[in-house]
């Protein structure tokens, strides 16, 4: 669920933004048609096209804040999910380089913190 949760983050805000965008130019529209509707004369022409571009334009910036936000969010849970990727490989190479220690008598391979062979009790010198 939570992998690559910082694209699916960035994909949800662009999708919803798209969304928001179209409902945006629908009341700009609606608005625009209305006012137009209700006045009279040479004003309506220039009055109900400008409150329906003033409603678009609100509304597209409205919805480019508010998703603006959560696209970021998204970037930064991308950036968090590749150091921790980055992190893991390098646990995973400073593991692989430790050196194995063996028992001097036995050849057994011993814990890091053992004092004695686990396998033939032989005294181990740190
Ligand atoms: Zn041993």
């Amino acid at each position: 669920m939570f992998k690559n949760i910082g694209k699916k983050i960035q994909g949800y805000s662009m999708l919803v933004f798209v969304i928001e965008v179209f409902f945006s130019i629908l009341a700009g529209v609606l608005a625009g048609a209305t006012v137009q509707s209700v006045l009279w004369g040479d004003e309506a022409e220039v009055i109900g096209p400008g409150v329906g571009f003033l409603v678009i334009g609100a509304g597209i910036f409205l919805a480019w804040l508010g998703q603006m936000r959560l696209y970021a969010y998204g970037k930064i849970a991308e950036s968090c999910e590749a150091m921790m990727k980055t992190m893991e490989r390098m646990e995973a190479m400073q593991r692989a380089q430790l050196p194995v220690r063996k028992c001097a008598n036995c050849g057994a391979v011993l814990d890091d913190d053992a004092f004695f062979c686990t396998k033939c009790g032989t005294r181990i010198e740190k």
